[in-house]
């Protein structure tokens, strides 16, 4: 039977217990991560299973998988990016702690009441799964009538650009 994992927990009771849940999460509750996409509609879905490791760590692994809106950095349109993850996490009380785990295990600090927030848990591993180049992956894919506009500078288009012609009406009438 497959729990809803709380908005708020502390993963330590949750390893005890090997504790396994999922959880749905709107984009739009990811701040960091949603500043870095188009918009913020979506939901970020995951599941998790919390254990105690080697040297009594608290540790999670699970997946996360999400469908998401960004900005193709070449046409400027908007563009799906498809994420679909396994993350290994250890859970540290303090930054000077010793990770047991091994070197598969991502440290995550928890707060003074030793929890950590759903999103604290995800966030971080969301923004690494987006790539730094943000392009759709076949020229041919980017819309023509964008890169056509921008190129041109059409006054239509949808990236407003400086035109080095604008006073040249006036100029040619003195
Ligand atoms: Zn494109």
């Amino acid at each position: 039977m497959e729990s809803v994992l709380p908005f708020k927990f502390k993963p330590a009771e949750l390893a005890q217990r090997k504790y396994s849940g999922h959880l749905t999460l709107p984009v739009a509750h990811f701040k960091r991560f949603s500043a870095l996409l188009a918009d913020n509609s979506g939901e970020v879905k995951a599941d998790a299973r919390f254990f105690v490791g080697e040297g009594a760590q608290v540790n999670a692994t699970g997946s996360i998988n999400a469908i998401v809106a960004v900005t193709c950095q070449r046409c400027m349109h908007a563009m799906r990016l498809n994420i679909n993850c396994e993350f290994s996490v250890a859970f540290i009380s303090d930054e000077s702690a010793e990770v047991f785990a091994e070197d598969a295990f991502d440290p995550l600090l928890l707060d003074e009441h030793q929890e950590v927030s759903a999103v604290d848990f995800l966030e971080d591993e969301l923004i690494l799964q987006v790539p730094l180049r943000l392009v759709h992956s076949e020229e041919q894919d980017c819309d023509k009538s964008v890169i056509e506009a921008v190129n041109t500078a059409g006054d239509n288009g949808p990236v407003k650009t400086h035109n080095p012609f604008s006073g040249l009406d006036k100029l040619l009438k003195n």
